[in-house]
């Protein structure tokens, strides 16, 4: 079933939903599956796997000159979707992004999801490789999550790139999309952001996704500002429980965020980590409170490859 089919179903309830990586390569998809059936209990309608592209890495060449190497450290959303679907007979969304991509590939990808039965993804741009700085498409490939938005509605509506295909069948994908109730680090400005988002919303994203925060009034007023732009479709709030004392510098650093001072008192005063994690675990939860009261369609937890502390959370919720 589609992500906006259960949100239909559940009539205003607070769903729990989550996201997990895909294991690292090498490592074996029972890890992953270990991490995931401690919160099976609460009844995820759905999983999100993220995707990661591929990152360059530069290593001397005997001959002494810099070389310059492919390396993809968390490979197989795809696969990694179709098995946990089958392990634990739960929707899953897999994350697709324009990096790394041509148009082409994204077709494929899709029609091999759409094989498989899996009928939602996540459409995103995905972040600049660290060595380039800037976001970089591929020659033939999608700038903007709008794009890519555009070629999975154009594929649900039979348009595909293929000119030769003869066979009338058509997906019906129902796509996600992202926000930022902070901005997204890389617009001029809030208002440029929520029109982008308006944009995607326009080519195709049935809902919304946001990136984690810290805290609630900022979601309360990303949803004012979507919701005064005409953006009507669910906003689903993206949550994490803090779990170290680094990451109060880590979070910031890789998502562009900011911690409300509260928190970041808190944290700074805990002799170690297991003490931020109990103040981190009880900040996410009482958050969680009032964002169920607030009615959000689901709550939406990043796992990050650990559950202990979300099965905290949720076992106070669900
Ligand atoms: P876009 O919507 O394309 O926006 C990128 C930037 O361009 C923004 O500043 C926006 O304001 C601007 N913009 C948008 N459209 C236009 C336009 N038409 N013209 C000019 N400017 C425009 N990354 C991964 O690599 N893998 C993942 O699995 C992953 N999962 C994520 C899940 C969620 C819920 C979120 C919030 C983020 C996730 N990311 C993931 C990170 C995401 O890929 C990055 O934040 C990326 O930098 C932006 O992606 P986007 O889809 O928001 O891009």
């Amino acid at each position: 079933m589609k992500v906006t089919e259960h949100l239909a179903q559940a009539k205003g309830k607070t769903l729990f939903s989550f996201e997990v990586l895909p294991p690292k390569k090498g490592e074996n998809i029972h890890t992953l599956f270990s991490n995931i059936e401690p919160l099976m209990e609460f009844k995820p309608p759905f999983i999100d796997v993220t995707y990661h592209r591929e990152e360059y890495v530069y290593r001397q060449h005997p001959n002494g000159l810099l070389e310059k190497k492919t390396v993809r450290r968390r490979p197989g959303t795809v696969g990694i979707c179709a098995a946990i679907k089958n392990r634990f007979d739960v929707d899953t969304v897999p994350h697709l992004i324009c990096g790394g991509f041509t148009k082409e590939e994204t077709e494929n990808a899709l029609i091999d999801l759409h094989f498989l039965g899996i009928d939602t993804v996540l459409a995103l741009r995905g972040d600049p490789i660290k060595s380039e700085g800037v976001f970089k498409p591929e020659p033939d490939g999608h700038a903007y999550a709008c794009d890519l938005i555009g070629q999975v509605a154009d594929l649900n509506k039979g348009e595909y790139l293929d000119q030769e295909q003869d066979d009338a069948w058509a997906t019906s994908f129902c796509i996600g999309t992202a926000g930022y109730p902070e901005k997204h680090f890389e617009a001029p400005n809030y208002g440029a952001d929520i029109r982008y988002l308006k944009h995607k919303v326009d080519r195709g994203a049935d809902y919304i996704v946001t990136q984690m925060f810290f805290d609630n009034e900022q979601f309360f007023d990303f949803e004012r500002r979507c919701r005064a732009a005409g953006i009507m479709v669910p906003i689903i709030p993206g949550l994490k429980p803090l779990t170290t004392k680094a990451q109060l510098s880590a979070l910031p650093r890789n998502f562009f965020l900011n911690f409300p001072e509260p928190l970041v008192e808190a944290i700074s005063q805990c002799r170690d980590n297991e003490a931020a994690r109990i103040i981190g675990t009880e900040w996410c939860l009482n958050q969680s409170r009032e964002l169920m009261a607030h009615g959000v369609p689901s709550l939406h937890y990043y796992s990050m490859g650990k559950s202990e502390n979300i099965r905290k959370v949720a076992k106070e919720l669900f």
